[in-house]
């Protein structure tokens, strides 16, 4: 949901400590949660019901009445009862005339009908005030009082005022009212709680089929490779050292393809010499996945981080430092220390530590909290500035790592390259592309482009 779009209404103090009625229609799972929820809130309840007789589950102090008597007591009524019922309405329209109705319901399935529940309510009643509100936030979490997911509210209706009142008792209620306008918004919000995950999708299937493809790479070359060529079976391969060898290379492609679309949108821009038309779909989709990417990405670092932390308890690798001990010892030689190895392998780690701790602040400060603690400026700092550095970091780390062997005969088996090559192309083909666009000569004219300096303006004056 774009925050940028809906006004986040600022909470304000309730003046009157006298709350006036409010009834619900429907007793179910949604209206007693609701209804605990209003009378902990000093809010006097009165339910319409079918049924008049008082159950257990049903707020002690609340009020169960038929509908009819039920809304001649107050001036809201929520409907929490599902749309197919709606039409038991048809009869109440006198006594529900100039009252605002509550519409909170949910659909099974996106835009399951023309019109959105909230419209259809208002047409069925034209002589009531329809509000669209609280269908985001579950009964649950009324009732357990969980409600940090789901503290916002979003509200709509064609009424100011009527708007306001369901505002005042959302804010009254702890939670933050967000006005999305007219009820032509209805049917967005009542779409809302039935998107799973939309922003993730793009970046779960990429990572999902990179990390697949990744994967069988490397078991050909490291088990079916040496089972065919050495006869070793090092099909164990498959539980630590492969998917070692993967997350880091898919921490460092996601890391390089989070920053790839802005160098598009750069050459793009200078291009077309303008910045007032539209990218690509493509390239704007892409740009609005980067904060998921990046978390990806950070997620497939830190198993690269716990992977290498273990890989001293494993068998194989205290098998292989017995079998150098033994080699040393019946050679009766003790090999010098290597320092070029020293450093190399020194300051891969460093490389890497350093790396991953920027990939972290740029975690954290993509979060929702801290994000809105910093100013845009900050933000882009960190984001972009950091972002770059950790990309730098992170491709040294990878180059120092493989860098003595990439040029081997040996990293080729069956003349493929081995994955950590592959895994550079991108990152170094960003970093290369942005040193470029940071040269004065280019920087400027970009520069301008953005502060909307055309080249072949189309308005002249
Ligand atoms: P529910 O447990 O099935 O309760 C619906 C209530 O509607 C019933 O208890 C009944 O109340 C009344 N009702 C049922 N059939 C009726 C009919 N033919 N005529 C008149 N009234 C009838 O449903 P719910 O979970 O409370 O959900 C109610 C609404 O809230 C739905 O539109 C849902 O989409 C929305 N909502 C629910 C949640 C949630 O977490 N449950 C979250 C957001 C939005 P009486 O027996 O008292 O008449």
């Amino acid at each position: 949901m774009n925050k940028n779009s809906s006004n986040i209404m600022a909470l304000a103090p309730n003046t009157s400590n006298k709350r006036e009625t409010v009834c619900i229609f429907g007793t179910g799972d949604f209206g007693r949660a609701l209804g605990h929820k209003l009378i902990q809130s000093g809010y006097p309840v009165v339910y319409g019901s079918r049924s008049t007789q008082i159950s257990n589950l049903i707020p002690k102090d609340a009020e169960v009445l038929g509908h009819a008597e039920a809304a001649q007591k107050a001036a809201i009524i929520i409907i929490a009862i599902q749309r197919q019922h709606y039409n038991f309405l048809t009869p109440l329209a006198e006594v529900l005339r100039g009252k605002v109705l509550v519409d909170i319901s949910n659909n099974l399935k996106l835009n399951q009908y023309p019109e959105s529940n909230a419209e259809y309510l208002s047409q069925l009643l034209p002589g009531s005030k329809v509000v669209k509100g609280f269908n985001t936030v579950s009964a649950w979490a009324l009732q357990s009082g969980t409600l940090d997911a789901s503290r916002q509210v979003f509200v709509c209706g064609d009424d100011v005022e009527a708007k306001q009142m369901v505002m005042n008792i959302v804010r009254a209620l702890g939670l933050t009212p967000l006005d999305k306008g007219s009820l032509l918004a209805a049917q967005e919000i009542e779409n809302y709680p039935l998107q799973l995950f939309p922003m993730w999708k793009f970046p779960i299937f990429l990572s999902f089929g990179l990390a697949t493809f990744f994967f069988l790479y490397c078991l050909v070359l490291d088990v079916i490779y040496t089972y065919i060529y050495e006869k070793n079976n090092f099909s164990f391969f498959i539980a630590i050292t492969i998917p070692n060898r993967v997350c880091p290379v898919m921490a460092l492609i996601l890391l390089a393809l989070v920053y790839l679309p802005g160098i598009f949108a750069a050459i793009i821009q200078l291009y077309r010499g303008t910045k007032y038309r539209r990218f690509p779909d493509w390239l704007d989709k892409w740009m609005l996945c980067r904060k998921q990417l990046g978390l990806i990405a950070l997620a497939f670092a830190s198993l690269h981080a716990v992977f290498t932390l273990v890989t001293p308890l494993r068998a194989f690798a205290s098998w292989r430092t017995s079998k150098g001990i033994i080699s040393q010892a019946l050679n009766n030689k003790t090999e010098p220390l290597n320092h070029t190895n020293a450093w190399l392998s020194d300051s891969y780690l460093a490389l890497g530590i350093l790396g991953y701790f920027l990939f972290v602040l740029l975690g954290i400060t993509s979060l929702p909290s801290v994000s809105n603690n910093v100013n845009w400026r900050e933000f882009r700092f960190v984001q972009s500035k950091l972002g770059y550095l950790a990309l730098i970091l992170c491709t040294a780390h990878t180059l120092v790592y493989g860098g003595k062997w990439f040029l081997s005969p040996s990293a080729y088996k069956w003349y493929l390259p081995n994955i950590y090559i592959l895994s550079l192309i991108v990152p170094c083909a960003v970093l290369v592309v942005k040193f470029v666009l940071i040269f004065p000569c280019v920087d400027k004219p970009l520069t301008q482009i953005r502060q909307g300096w055309e080249r072949n303006p189309k308005y002249s004056e």
